[in-house]
């Protein structure tokens, strides 16, 4: 058994030199994690959830942990030889119990009672998460949208309890619904007592002899729900917005996740954006380049404006329509539309065209490229 498990840190995930706290912390969140009841069926969840049990049974008690790290693993086998041995027996129940911890502790006198009955631990209920794809302008202005995502509810047939309608749990006899039953061990050093999770109930304390149909006697239930979500103007593709407490319900009074939305925004056909800005190629005749024009570009909402492009404008230089793009997501600042100017030279010019063409290319000057001019100089002249 010592040489197939895993170490206790690497279970917990924590450094050798992990402090109390984020042992602690560690393992709330795995608990969590791999609570069975969070994970309804799940066998590999519920060997998880036993072994980070385990782990901070042994790395939560400063005794314990201090003859883990020296004999490791064996410091807890009766049949390793480690420190732990002499405390014979209790293998027989072990591979049947959740609580491995608890019998540690009872063991090891570690104040194993103080941690309570972990079947009435409060745990926090899961996150839960969903997607949703919004358009370019939707982003830009802010929309409503329904998501829709499957959270883990208390069962509202039986009001949580598993019980069907009209019944009631009954109190374990076994127990006397303490959830924990005291075993008597004939050891090396005398009789022990120890306590355990009580088998009868599964350490619930409870017996529900007509479990809810609906739930099936979980007293929590998967449940698909749709919510209208305010998704605020600005908002941009992979950015998330959390609702705090949509997500499943928490045990035993902790609280619920949360909802995690994650926002895909749809590319746009003329626009991009990059931050608040948006950017816009927006093809120019040669004549309206080299003469000058009011032009209609776009800006948000499928509206367009008059942007004056001067006279000699070359292909490739841009305008700044300033606080015409995109609020920002907290500050609502706007930020502007980036238009570029891309001359579109003529196609399929008919020999009457290419003529003109060709009477206007002769009558340039020197004047009328002078960019032209000034590279091939550059060029030639090294
Ligand atoms: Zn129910
Ligand atoms: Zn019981």
């Amino acid at each position: 058994m010592a040489e197939n498990k895993r170490d206790y840190y690497e279970v917990l995930g924590v450094q050798k030199s992990a402090g109390e706290d984020e042992i602690k912390k560690a393992y709330r969140q795995l608990a969590k994690k791999y609570h069975p009841d969070m994970n309804p069926g799940d066998k590999e969840a519920e060997v998880k959830f036993k072994e980070v049990n385990e782990a901070y049974a042994v790395l939560s008690d400063a005794d314990k942990r201090s003859k883990y790290d020296r004999f490791g693993h064996a410091a807890f086998d009766p049949a390793a030889g480690g420190a732990g041995s002499g405390f014979g027996g209790f293998g027989g129940f072990g591979g049947a119990d959740f609580d491995f911890g608890d019998i540690f502790s009872s063991f090891f006198g570690g104040g194993g009672g103080s941690r309570g009955n972990r079947a009435n631990m409060p745990v926090e209920g899961d996150d839960v998460a969903t997607r949703v794809t919004i358009s370019f302008e939707e982003a830009a202005f802010g929309c409503k949208k329904e998501v829709n995502f499957a959270r883990i509810e208390s069962c509202g047939e039986c009001s949580g309890t598993g019980a069907e309608k009209g019944t009631t749990a009954e109190t374990c006899q076994s127990c006397r619904g303490t959830g924990r039953v005291t075993v008597q061990q004939q050891t090396m050093l005398g009789y022990m007592q120890t306590q355990r999770p009580c088998q009868n109930c599964r350490g619930t304390g409870k017996i529900i002899k007509t479990p809810c149909k609906n739930c099936n006697g979980k007293g929590r239930i998967k449940i698909n729900k749709k919510l209208e979500v305010n998704i605020p103007a600005g908002i941009d593709n992979m950015q998330n917005i959390i609702l705090r407490g949509q997500g499943s319900a928490g045990l035993n009074g902790g609280s619920a996740g949360d909802l995690i939305i994650e926002i895909r925004v749809k590319e746009d056909r003329i626009f991009t954006r990059e931050g608040n800005h948006i950017y816009c190629d927006v093809p120019i005749t040669f004549a309206e380049a080299a003469l000058g024009a009011d032009i209609d570009v776009p800006v948000l909402g499928g509206k367009t404006e008059k942007l004056h492009i001067p006279e000699g404008t070359q292909s490739g230089a841009s305008f700044t329509l300033r606080g015409k793009g995109i609020p920002n997501v907290n500050t609502g600042r706007k930020g502007d539309i980036i238009i570029t100017a891309v001359v579109e030279t003529p196609k399929n010019l008919s020999s009457k065209q290419k003529e003109l063409l060709e009477a206007f290319a002769q009558s340039l000057g020197e004047n009328n490229t002078k960019t032209r001019q000034s590279f091939f100089s550059k060029l030639f002249n090294k």
